[in-house]
């Protein structure tokens, strides 16, 4: 259909666009993964065009599509003996270079879209990493808000009681996203010793510093898309000091990115949730005010609404932060959360820099706008690939039996993200596309991935 519109029109048909139309027909319905494919194959044309051998070995076509779908009900019951039945998913994307590796979502709107969405970047990021991990991605249709901690402890055993036929610690190792944190992981993690009756210390990662997690991982996201956002910014002669920042989002990236942007001189103006956002012109500054919005999220699982009412700062329900003024933007919660009159509007406020801790979170058309106006953008599987690479020298310190001091942890983390930064740049520059770091990132990943995969033969 798409092959006789585009001739109709006199366009002849790439093979992206073949692929793409593909996909589309075989995952109907899946928007998100349309989306996150989309973006990946059409940054991929100078790759296709440079290697040929990629289209005579089908990559495209092999790429896109998982090694394995798992789908299992997930029976439990909640604190009034109520029975409820939720979905799983475990999508085993690729492992040509290493175990399937990626975390896991509880949200009510996850469906195999969004897992197929997340599983498929999560393929390109890790390769991105340097570190021998494939790319996979699970979760539920649970929603972990507003249930009781035994709830959420039987929802995670009843979870696991399938899962745990699935991974290993050479195999697959889920973690955390979206709505899964340290309480999940640990109950997670008890339910598969006791099923296994083995200490697997490298099948979850994200796990309690108690029982083979490792420092740094809760910040990694945070602190590593602000480093990302530290090397665009030097490539400009800029630095963070002093630099106005919107953060969306109040979970674990939002938190650690905050921290960070502190510690390096810059102010964070905005933190959201799914209700809305505040605004404290003065900045979220340690101390008081930094301590109780972790001990608000992270302790008492409140509302961020909690902020503006202690400080006394605005609050602006059912809206996102892109309308307050800034040099950098953070967006930090969800797909999809910029779109493209959110980056108009912080290109007309003068925004100088994105960088992506959410998985997703900027729509194809901000995309090209923020690119069109020259700003520096971080594209999510680069920018908080720093998460994963983490969880990567977790699995390193299980295998071990070694649990490194936080500075060693801190600096690998650095790194790895001014590495990724510059393979990115490297490969925009390499492919036509100078200081793009979509496709600089995109044509890095994959070009690991699908050389890995040729040289394995047709499997
Ligand atoms: P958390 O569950 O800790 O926090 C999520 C935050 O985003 C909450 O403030 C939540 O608000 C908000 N949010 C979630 N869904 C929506 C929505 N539909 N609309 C508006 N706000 C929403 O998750 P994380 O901080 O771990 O993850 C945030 C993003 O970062 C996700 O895209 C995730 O995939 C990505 N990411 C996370 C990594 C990690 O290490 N944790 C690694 C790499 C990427 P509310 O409480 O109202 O739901």
């Amino acid at each position: 259909m798409l092959e006789r519109n585009l001739e109709e029109k006199g366009f002849e048909m790439t093979y992206v666009d073949e692929v793409f139309d593909w996909v589309k027909e075989k995952n109907p319905g899946e928007k998100e993964f349309h989306q996150a494919v989309k973006e990946v194959l059409e940054s991929l044309e100078p790759a296709i065009e440079k290697h040929p051998e990629l289209k005579k070995h089908k990559m495209l076509e092999r790429i896109v599509e998982p090694e394995r779908q798992l789908m299992f009900r997930v029976p439990w019951q909640d604190d009034q003996g109520e029975i409820h039945v939720n979905r799983g998913f475990r999508v085993q994307f690729n492992s040509a270079i290493g175990p399937y590796k990626g975390g896991l979502r509880f949200h009510p709107s996850v469906y195999l879209g969004i897992i197929k969405f997340l599983g498929f970047e999560q393929v390109f990021k890790n390769a991105l990493t340097g570190l021998a991990m494939g790319g996979g991605k699970g979760g539920s249709d649970f929603d972990p808000k507003g249930k009781s901690d035994i709830e959420v402890m039987r929802f995670c055993q009843s979870f696991m009681q399938e899962l745990f036929r699935h991974i290993g610690p050479d195999c697959d190792v889920p973690a955390g996203d979206i709505g899964v944190g340290g309480r999940e992981i640990g109950y997670l993690f008890g339910q598969y010793r006791k099923i296994m009756n083995q200490f697997h210390a490298g099948v979850l990662t994200g796990k309690g510093l108690d029982y083979g997690g490792s420092l740094i991982r809760p910040e990694a996201t945070g602190y590593g898309c602000t480093y990302f956002v530290v090397e665009m910014l030097k490539d400009r002669g800029l630095d963070l000091k002093d630099k106005v920042c919107t953060v969306s989002g109040s979970g674990n990236v939002a938190q650690y990115t905050t921290e960070k942007i502190n510690q390096l001189g810059g102010k964070v103006v905005t933190l959201s949730d799914s209700n809305g956002f505040i605004y404290d012109p003065d900045g979220v500054t340690f101390g008081e005010k930094f301590d109780f919005f972790l001990e608000l999220k992270q302790i008492r699982r409140g509302r961020i609404k909690e902020y503006a009412d202690k400080f006394n700062v605005d609050y602006y329900s059912n809206k996102r932060p892109w309308e307050i003024k800034c040099d950098i933007a953070f967006p930090s919660a969800t797909q999809n959360e910029i779109e493209v009159n959110d980056a108009q509007t912080l290109i007309d406020n003068g925004v100088i820099a994105v960088g992506e801790g959410a998985n997703m979170p900027s729509t194809i058309d901000a995309i090209n706008l923020f690119l069109e106006a020259g700003v520096a953008f971080g594209p999510a599987k680069a920018a908080n690939a720093g998460g994963v690479a983490t969880s990567g020298l977790e699995m390193s310190q299980n295998s071990l039996r070694l649990a490194w001091e936080r500075e060693e942890v801190d600096k690998r983390l650095h790194g790895i993200m001014v590495n990724i930064h510059k393979s990115a740049r490297v490969a925009a520059e390499k492919y036509g596309a100078p200081g793009n770091l979509v496709v600089g990132a995109n044509i890095a990943g994959f070009m690991k991935v699908a050389r890995s995969m040729m040289a394995q033969g047709l499997i």
